[in-house]
């Protein structure tokens, strides 16, 4: 596997305040990765800057060897790279269809389609019509996914899903990832949840601060050191 996404000494500001200093990480084609770090640790930021969502950012982030600091979002999508944003951030006057749709405006090649997503969450053919807004948590954030899979990424963003959901929602949702990254699409998944995320990885990477802290395999650090790295002590 050759590596998708190389970032190096990425340096990301909001303003005046500086929220990455000097982060690198490598992804492979097909890797999923989670990205853990307590609240205010960078993790958001780290997944918008990628997208080209943060303005102020120094350092390189590569794809497939070109660079893409500079390159407006629109273009990063085009490219195979979509996000599924913290808080979903659906179109409220919009469809669930009509928001899966717009995913799919760059119309890149690949498996994903409205009819994939609604075999992967059926309950959205169901509520096709419905204004977005009038769904559950959980059915929105499936829209959320979904939109992003319509653009056939090779790498898939995925910011907190689990957020304001309950357990049960949670357990569905993540029932259903493998068979987004079993076709071979490399994720960067931010959870809260630790152990959920290096569950779902294999590999992982902790911010501490807008710092790597530790990185590496779930399975080759025991879990005082990756708490020791979360809460940067
Ligand atoms: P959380 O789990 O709370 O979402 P996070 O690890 O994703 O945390 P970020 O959202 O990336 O962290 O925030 C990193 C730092 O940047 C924090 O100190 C945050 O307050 C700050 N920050 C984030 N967004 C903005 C913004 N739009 N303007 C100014 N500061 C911001």
């Amino acid at each position: 596997m050759s590596d998708l996404l190389e970032i190096d000494d990425l340096h990301a500001f909001y303003g005046d305040f500086q929220a990455l200093h000097g982060v690198s990480l490598r992804v492979r084609a097909g890797e999923v990765q989670a990205l853990i770090g307590a609240n205010g640790a960078g993790k958001s930021t780290l997944l918008k800057s990628i997208c080209g969502l943060v303005a102020g950012r120094q350092g390189s982030v590569r794809w497939r060897g070109a660079e893409l600091l500079g390159q407006a979002p629109n273009r990063i999508v085009a490219q195979g790279i979509a996000l599924v944003p913290e808080g979903r951030r659906l179109f409220p006057s919009l469809s669930v269809e009509e928001n899966l749709i717009l995913g799919g405006q760059v119309a890149r090649p690949g498996p994903w389609s409205l009819r994939a997503v609604y075999d992967l969450f059926p309950i959205l053919q169901e509520k096709r019509a419905a204004p977005s807004t009038s769904l559950s948590g959980g059915q929105q954030q499936m829209v959320s996914i979904g939109r992003a899979l319509m653009s056939n990424p090779e790498l898939i963003l995925l910011d907190e899903l689990s957020l304001g959901l309950a357990p049960i929602v949670i357990k569905d949702i993540y029932a259903r990832l493998p068979r987004i990254t079993g076709q071979g699409m490399a994720a960067i998944l931010v959870e809260q949840d630790v152990t959920r995320a290096l569950g779902s990885a294999s590999a992982f990477v902790c911010l501490a601060e807008g710092r790597v802290a530790l990185a590496g395999a779930p399975g080759a650090f025991g879990r005082e050191a990756i708490s020791a790295a979360y809460f940067g002590t």
